[in-house]
């Protein structure tokens, strides 16, 4: 028998989601995965784990 996915699902989305970072040039606060997060509104690099 196979068991629900329900909430390991949520699990799995979390875990996904990446760290929170702030953009130093514009202020917009964001999430990215990986080791060069770029800002989605200007693309600066110049960003900050928050
Ligand atoms: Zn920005």
């Amino acid at each position: 028998m196979c068991s629900v996915g329900g909430p390991m699902d949520v699990e799995l989305a979390e875990r996904l989601k990446g760290k929170k970072y702030r953009c130093n040039d514009c202020g917009t606060t964001f999430e990215a995965v990986g080791r060069h997060p770029v800002c989605p509104s200007c693309q600066s690099e110049n960003v900050t784990l928050v």
